[in-house]
């Protein structure tokens, strides 16, 4: 699988973002533990929108490049949305949600496609991190909802974690696995993945959150004979690149 990759990042995005972007006001934010933030969006701008379950929206801050997050619900009728955001602490997107507060104007672009949950047939093994499990919770309003799907998480704090995803009624066939040096939790999550295309060689795969962990397991999964056909691959972030804007392979 090539690298995945960043969008051209910089001034020309910056000025892109600007000409395209829709005036949002933010109408509530509910911490959920220290490092998660469940925020909604409203704007006129956001009425009558087309949004397919999976698609991104891209916050821009002060002449920056957007920050990708994926609304976990869209009121096409009240022009609203709902994302769960994750404080990780190394980003300016990251150092806003800890601080966002009611009735603040942003700029925003999308909703845009990133990943089409709606086309993904059953069964799906969903791979993720932190920042997936608003996507985890926009598959409810894919056609087929939450029927055969299955959800490893690989996070920080399981504790943490769990609380997010009850908030946000992510529960069922959810598998969370703390990560450990050396990415040694990721044997566990390949094996029960490659066990679980065992039992159901038809399954889809979707492959979301840090690229590395997604790299490895498109590996595994390829050597155990799934075609790339079977797998979609979005990576939302990687150690020491910033801003990315979501790569489907
Ligand atoms: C299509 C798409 C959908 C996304 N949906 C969501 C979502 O719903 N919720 C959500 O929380 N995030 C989501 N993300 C991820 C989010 O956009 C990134 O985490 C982004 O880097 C946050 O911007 P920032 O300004 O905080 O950090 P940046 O300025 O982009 O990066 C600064 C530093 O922080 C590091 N970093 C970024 N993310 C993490 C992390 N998770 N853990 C540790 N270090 C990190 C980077 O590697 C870099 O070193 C999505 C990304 C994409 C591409």
């Amino acid at each position: 699988m090539p690298p995945p990759s960043t969008a051209p990042s910089g001034v020309v995005e910056s000025l892109v973002h600007r000409l395209v972007s829709r005036r949002v006001t933010v109408r509530e934010v509910e911490p959920v533990g220290d490092a998660f933030r469940l925020v909604t969006l409203v704007g006129e701008d956001l009425e009558n929108r087309r949004w397919i379950p999976g698609d991104m929206i891209q916050i821009g801050f002060a002449g920056l490049a957007g920050r990708a997050y994926t609304p976990l619900s869209f009121d096409l009728r009240t022009g609203s949305t709902t994302f769960l955001g994750y404080v990780h602490g190394h980003g300016i997107a990251s150092s806003w949600l800890a601080s966002a507060t009611i009735g603040e104007q942003l700029f925003l672009v999308g909703p845009r496609s990133a990943l089409g949950l709606d086309a993904v047939n059953r069964p799906m093994l969903f791979f993720g991190d932190e920042t997936s499990f608003g996507t985890a919770a926009a598959i409810r309003a894919t056609p087929e909802g939450t029927r055969d799907v299955a959800l490893w998480f690989e996070v920080e704090s399981a504790e943490a974690s769990r609380i997010a995803l009850e908030r946000i009624c992510v529960t069922n066939g959810v598998t969370l696995t703390t990560r450990e040096p050396q990415d040694r939790h990721l044997d566990r999550i390949e094996s029960d993945i490659t066990r679980a295309l065992r039992a159901a060689p038809q399954a889809r795969c979707v492959f979301t959150g840090k690229a590395p962990s997604i790299q490895r397991l498109y590996r595994a999964v390829r050597r155990a004979g799934i075609s790339a056909k079977q797998v979609i691959n979005v990576a939302y972030w990687a150690p020491g690149r910033k801003g990315f804007s979501g790569v489907q392979r």
